[in-house]
């Protein structure tokens, strides 16, 4: 199933430096014609609909997936229902642990097939889907394998329990690791799970369903149900279902807030971003460059926490810029399962859509446009690395989330002013800043209204370490101590 049309070129030609291609091999991967639901331990038919998932660098059909009526969620969470009552809430917090350091073990042998399949389905770099989503997604079950015999100690003095049966729901962009991210800490506390991926990127959670069969997970502990919307809103809105994590768009995630108000639901809403990514002027300049090209780039600029708002100290501005672009010339864009590549393929012609148009926007309203020489291939979604600049707080792209390779970039000449326009956004879930001021860099993070905050780093992820926004980038915790209380609800104690 290899791809032939990476010709992403770059200026790295210039120089007279050619890579040669080396595209990862897919022969480890076993896509299936079509695939069932995961319910009650089991692939099971769907009462009805079906649905293509592609390759999204070829638009190529990979399989196809069942597409979960409210029967089917249904289904799933009276399964789920009674695992917990049967099985899980039974169990050791040891025993539940040693469930979930299976689960990572399994991830690690099955790494390779595992990234493979994740760039197949999603279009991202296949060395970002090896080197960060599969380590990640299997740290998270490690790190949480260890909580699992250890709440009384995470929380003492308190008395808790787990919810019951969660809802889950996560997008397209992480499909792996945000499952992974929703699935450990829920497990470990306890609870029981009906789980649903994307519709873009179902392929890992389905592949995710085997190694759970594999380990010998008691019958109904996860249970996932593919589909789109109307699938989520059954979750969301099942009178069973006792928590809910989201995972996704602000606009999804204030309908499935008014919904779970309604019933006093415990809930947690990861959402959007549009992170401010400040450079003052006694940065240090090559590795700010770096730091801004994973801030924005990494994954497409898919990313909820993505450095988008570049702000610049005006002293600066003009060098930083010019050499950022010079860095830029030198991204290779193409086939994601090329171990070269740096920027794959957009998720879906509806996201390349959503850029375009944004980017237009801007355009016309006064940004000026940098993007880069290289060429894309002429099948499957694709975006060149791009800057504006000329940017006003008033346009569009420095308000919206553009969720895609596309920097836009704003000057300042004071902390007081860069602090201002950092925190000018309805969203507030993560932000960067260079500076070789110690000093400053306090004054900073004290400041900024994001739930995580980088200092001369970017990216930077550990599932110790607590993820998640203010304002309208949601709220709530996933990972860390403040992840898994989440997962439990507080019956006594103080
Ligand atoms: P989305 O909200 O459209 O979809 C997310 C998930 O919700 C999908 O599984 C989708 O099928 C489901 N869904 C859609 N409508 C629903 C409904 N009415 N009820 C229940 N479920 C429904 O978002 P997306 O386009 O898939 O993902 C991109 C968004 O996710 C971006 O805004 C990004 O910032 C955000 N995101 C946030 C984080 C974070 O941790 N804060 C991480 C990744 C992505």
């Amino acid at each position: 199933m290899g791809n032939s049309n990476s010709k992403g070129g770059s200026a790295l030609e210039d120089f007279g430096i050619e890579y040669a291609s080396a595209i990862e091999s897919t022969s480890l991967v076993n896509i299936k014609d079509n695939y069932g639901l995961f319910i009650d331990g089991d692939f099971v038919d769907s009462s009805g609909k079906s649905f293509e998932t592609l390759d999204p660098s070829t638009e190529k059909p990979l399989s196809v997936v069942s597409e979960a009526s409210s029967e089917d969620v249904d289904r799933a969470v009276q399964a789920a229902r009674v695992s917990y009552e049967k099985y899980w809430r039974k169990m050791t917090g040891a025993d539940r642990g040693r469930y979930l350091f299976r689960i990572a073990r399994h991830l690690q042998e099955r790494a390779r097939e595992f990234a493979v399949l994740e760039t197949l389905d999603g279009g991202k770099p296949i060395k970002e889907s090896r080197d960060v989503d599969l380590p990640l997604a299997a740290a998270h079950f490690f790190y949480h394998a260890g909580w699992a015999d250890k709440l009384e100690y995470a929380f003492p003095q308190r008395e808790l329990e787990p919810h019951g049966v969660v809802g889950q729901i996560i997008p397209w962009n992480f499909p792996l690791l945000m499952a992974a991210w929703k699935l450990a800490p829920a497990l470990a506390c306890g609870n029981t799970v009906v789980l649903k991926p994307a519709e873009t990127t179902p392929l890992t959670a389905l592949l995710l369903a085997e190694v759970i069969r594999d380990v010998d997970l008691p019958p109904g502990v996860i249970n996932i149900v593919t589909g789109a919307g109307e699938t989520g809103s059954a979750i969301v809105e099942h009178p069973e279902v006792n928590k809910l994590a989201f995972t996704g768009s602000t606009e999804v995630g204030k309908l499935i807030q008014r919904s779970a108000v309604k019933r006093n639901l415990p809930l947690t809403l990861e959402l959007g971003g549009k992170a401010p990514h400040v450079i003052f002027e006694d940065a240090a300049l090559d590795q700010a460059i770096e730091g801004v090209i994973n801030g924005i780039f990494f994954n497409q600029g898919h990313v909820c926490c993505a450095g988008s708002r570049l702000l610049v100290q005006e002293s600066i501005a003009e060098n930083f810029i010019d050499r950022l672009q010079k860095r830029i010339e030198l991204l290779r864009v193409g086939n994601p399962l090329d171990k070269n590549t740096d920027i794959g393929a957009i998720n879906s012609k509806a996201q390349l859509e959503r850029i375009d148009l944004l980017v237009k926007a801007g355009i016309e309203e006064g940004a000026e446009v940098f993007k880069p020489s290289c060429s894309l291939p002429e099948k499957g979604y694709w975006y060149p690395p791009t800057v504006l600049t000329g940017v006003q707080q008033s346009h569009r792209v420095a308000r919206e989330e553009i969720f895609g390779p596309v920097l836009v970039v704003q000057t300042f000449r004071t902390p007081e002013e860069a602090l201002e326009k950092a925190n000018n956004t309805p969203y507030g879930l993560s932000a960067g800043i260079w500076t070789e001021k110690g000093s400053l860099i306090h004054w900073m993070a004290e400041r900024l209204r994001a739930g995580v905050i980088w200092a001369n780093t970017f990216n930077k992820f550990d599932p110790a370490s607590p993820f998640g926004g203010y304002k309208e980038s949601g709220f709530g915790r996933e990972g860390g101590m403040h992840g898994l209380g989440a997962y439990l609800k507080n019956t006594g104690g103080r």
